[in-house]
């Protein structure tokens, strides 16, 4: 696109393209729908949840160049939902409408090394690690970064594609069991506690923040996420913010753009990875913030101002994996939703998925309140009530 074309912003009444039909393509979908677009889903499964919820469902693969001919020719702009899409398939599409983010930042996001790499070059920390991709670098490995954790480069997600591993034996064994994938092994961290940052970059470079979130993971998969004014220490989230822009602007990013974070116990911060789109640590934002984190991608892809946004309720998340369908691990059941939404500031949000599967993202729970204290009290109860464990 050149840059004539960029400086108007595209109006509601247009249709947007996003590739990718899952749940967060879904609340994309909804922000823009609200906003008054019209939408386009580019994904293979004829039950998606974005599809379900979109104006038009084009059902092809990412790599089909029919299927994306046609979000081209019915869409004024796309963005993305996950980021494991084939960099040539943003290319094809950005040779002919605005594409947000771009490929080549979505490149750098789905690949370990490189996301390392670009941390590095902004002078941003990073845990110890070493890259392998041939056998000389495995021998090569420095004791000093075992016990370590071994992570495929590209495709992981939630945890998966990752091996712990403590003596160098072990790590030889993973990279087998790996299939000799590149991969990257990180040293072990002691964690004092997870936090990430949502910010939205605008194609003029401007950028706006949601408030630096605290993030419980269990067994690598997101359990709760906590935004209140005493979250975390404020030295710690003006550092993890002053990184987070660094980051996005060493990518020239445009578009929402999640950046994840580990504070050590020794009270330093390390920046663990990034995701080119909004994040499930982000989803409180649609009831505890006056601006959603889909809201804000509707706004960077179409060029609309980037209002910053304001936080008008603490909040809490509790995400909604698949186990809590299924009682002793097994037989279906429902959850007790009624009894759920009895309990004050309760904002259910489902994605329309099927089956329930365990660890499956099915939906999230936002408590909020006048006080973090009230929130964190039905946050308990609701937690108690759907069988999740306190935090
Ligand atoms: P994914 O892409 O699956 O989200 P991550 O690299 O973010 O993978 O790892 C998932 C979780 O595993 C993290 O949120 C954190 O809780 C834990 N973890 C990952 N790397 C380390 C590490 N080097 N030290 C300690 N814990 C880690
Ligand atoms: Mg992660």
């Amino acid at each position: 696109m050149n840059a004539a074309t960029q400086r108007q912003p595209i109006l509601p009444g247009a249709t947007l393209g996003v590739l990718g039909g899952g749940q967060l393509g879904r609340m994309f979908v909804q922000a823009a729908q609200s906003m008054g677009y019209f939408t386009a889903v580019l994904d293979p499964d004829a039950h998606s949840p974005a599809g379900r919820v979109s104006h038009h469902h084009i059902r092809s693969g990412y790599e089909d160049a029919q299927g994306l001919a046609e979000l081209a020719r019915l869409c004024a702009a796309v963005t993305t939902e996950f980021e494991n899409v084939p960099a040539a398939a943003l290319e094809q599409l950005a040779g002919r409408l605005p594409v947000a983010p771009a490929a080549a930042s979505v490149a750098v996001a789905q690949h370990r090394a490189r996301e390392k790499a670009h941390f590095v070059h902004c002078g941003v920390p990073v845990a110890p690690h070493a890259v392998i991709e041939t056998a000389q670098q495995l021998a090569a490995v420095d004791a000093r970064l075992l016990p370590g954790i071994l992570k495929t480069s590209t495709l992981g997600y939630d945890g998966k594609g990752q091996i712990q591993v403590g003596t160098a034996q072990e790590l030889a064994a993973a990279w087998e069991q790996l299939h000799k994938t590149p991969c990257v092994l990180e040293k072990r961290l002691a964690l004092d506690f997870e936090c990430s940052v949502v910010l939205a970059r605008g194609r003029d470079g401007r950028s706006v923040h949601l408030p630096v979130q605290r993030n419980l993971h269990r067994g690598g998969i997101l359990a709760v996420t906590e935004v209140h004014a005493q979250n975390m220490p404020e030295t710690l989230a003006a550092q993890a913010l002053a990184a987070s822009k660094s980051i996005a602007e060493g990518l020239d990013y445009v578009g929402v753009l999640c950046v994840e974070f580990f504070v050590l116990q020794d009270g330093s911060l390390v920046v663990n990875e990034i995701a080119p789109r909004p994040h499930n640590s982000g989803h409180w934002s649609i009831d505890g913030c006056d601006s959603s984190q889909f809201a804000l991608q509707v706004r960077a892809m179409t060029g609309l101002p980037l209002a910053a946004p304001r936080q008008h309720s603490p909040a809490i998340m509790l995400n909604l994996l698949g186990d809590l369908w299924l009682q002793d691990g097994h037989t279906p059941r429902t959850p007790p939703w009624a009894q759920v939404l009895a309990l004050p500031g309760c904002h259910l949000h489902l994605y329309g998925k099927a089956e329930a599967r365990a660890g499956r993202k099915m939906g999230h729970l936002t408590v909020t309140g006048a006080h973090i204290d009230t929130v964190r009290a039905s946050a308990l109860r609701a937690a108690e009530l759907l069988g999740m464990a306190p935090f």
